[in-house]
């Protein structure tokens, strides 16, 4: 993805009463400079100053600069569903609500782009500059998106289970389809669910993103139930649910397995050992797994050993009422160096796309969490995620000009931890944000 921009001021200098380079890194009085959207510096602006004398500067006392924020999952085709589906709600119960409200396809045109408009206007509000994003209608959404202001990984949705499975290839051809690709998209793909893809067309989409080099995104151990619809097509998201009786696809050729949801992904290539592949000379693409909310000790190990990122649906988790049956691990992730982030999933199950409210609601239930840690879950962590961690994520020399203007009260001081305990804990709207050096709010 290109990142750089020519309708911008060449030079530019912001100036605020900190800079967060990264979470843990906080610079008193400081600034960044900009050419053509990528800083060139960032530092003490006395220096900016001395080493950029004819620079334009902008200052904003009163407030921080910090990265733009990564939301490494959403649907903004589904920002239309905006409270439409009151929560709490069992899982299998919300797909029937969600398939009730979809769109006409005489409509889908109108509502889709609509929806990916006002789901782009609500992520500029946030000070979300780039968003991992599903969409299972490429062919709409990347040509809204594909002129910015939002910075989008644009995942192809892939479904392909039982008597839809020759639909593989068309779905492969659109999700992997780059003509909307450029200053603001890039592409990867995302087959669905364990519950909506076959093993064997999982692995044909692994090595499809392999071959392509583009990252891929998916649905994984979301639902306790994947397990049993492995192991048997019955259960509540199988021949029991009224959504496959509808579909009616299941047939005798669907491959059983035993062993849950993260075994099956290893099985089919999604989770391979990282060492393995980096010995077989196969170059590692970038892997989201949505949720993850059920994953035992075993299963942590191979998550742990393929390098892949989790995206943490905190909110989301809450509505589909899974904390009834547990915990979500992202405690043990982080013991065991798994790459956990935040994430809001869509508006058909989250009242906003604020990743600092998301912040704010692990902080309020897990009071212990260290707010440096969150707020890398929402900027260097879902930048990793995305396969963007030299682009994006961090205020340093090379990256892209992405950055939010935060209000900061002087009584905060500088301290890390105490300035990002501030802004979780706030939970402020940006002043103002900019992508690509560009201001978009
Ligand atoms: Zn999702």
């Amino acid at each position: 993805m290109p990142f750089c921009s020519t309708d911008v001021p060449r030079w530019q200098m912001f100036a605020a009463d900190a800079l967060m380079t990264h979470p843990g890194d906080i610079i008193a009085h400081a600034g960044m400079a900009v050419e053509h959207g990528r800083i060139m510096a960032v530092g003490p602006v006395d220096q900016l100053r001395s080493r950029f004398p004819e620079m334009a500067e902008q200052h904003f006392p009163g407030h921080i600069l910090c990265p733009g924020f990564v939301n490494a999952h959403t649907h903004l085709e589904l920002s239309f569903l905006r409270g439409k589906i009151p929560g709490p709600i069992a899982f299998p119960d919300w797909v029937l609500q969600l398939f009730a409200e979809m769109p006409q396809s005489s409509d889908a045109a109108d509502v889709i782009t609509n929806a990916v408009k006002n789901g782009v206007a609500e992520c500029m509000r946030f000070g979300v500059t780039t968003v991992g994003d599903i969409t299972r209608w490429p062919e709409f959404t990347r040509s809204a998106l594909a002129g910015g202001p939002l910075r989008v990984v644009s995942f192809g949705e892939i479904t392909a289970l039982g008597k839809r499975r020759d639909f593989l290839q068309a779905r492969l051809n659109a999700a992997l389809n780059n003509q909307a690709a450029g200053e603001y998209v890039s592409i990867g793909v995302s087959p669905h669910a364990p519950y909506s893809v076959e093993g064997p067309a999982l692995q044909q989409v692994v090595t499809a993103a392999e071959s392509h080099q583009v990252p891929l995104a998916m649905h994984l151990a979301e639902n306790i139930e994947e397990g049993a619809f492995l192991a048997t097509l019955d259960g509540p998201l199988g021949r029991s649910w009224p959504f496959m009786q509808k579909l009616d696809i299941l047939d005798e050729h669907v491959p059983r397995f035993v062993g849950g949801p993260i075994r099956w992904g290893r099985q089919y290539g999604l989770l391979a050992d990282k060492n393995l592949k980096n010995k077989a000379g196969l170059r590692a693409i970038p892997i989201v797994l949505a949720h993850v909310n059920y994953a035992d000790d075993a299963e942590l190990k191979i998550l742990a050993d393929s390098g892949a990122s989790v995206a943490w649906c905190p909110r989301t988790h809450t509505y589909f009422g899974h904390h009834r049956r547990g915990e979500h691990p992202w405690q043990k992730m982080l013991e065991r160096s798994i790459p956990v982030c935040l994430a809001t999933d869509s508006l058909a199950s989250n009242p906003d796309l604020s990743l600092l409210h998301e912040a704010r609601h692990v902080w309020q239930c897990h009071p212990q969490i260290s707010p440096v840690v969150l707020m890398e879950m929402i900027t260097t962590r879902p930048a990793q995620a995305l396969g963007l961690s030299e682009h994006i994520g961090r205020l340093a020399a090379g990256f892209s000009a992405d950055a939010v203007l935060l209000p900061l009260d002087p009584s905060t001081g500088t301290d890390s931890a105490a300035i990002c305990a501030a802004m979780v804990h706030i939970a402020p709207e940006p002043a103002a944000v900019w992508v690509m050096g560009r201001q978009v709010k």
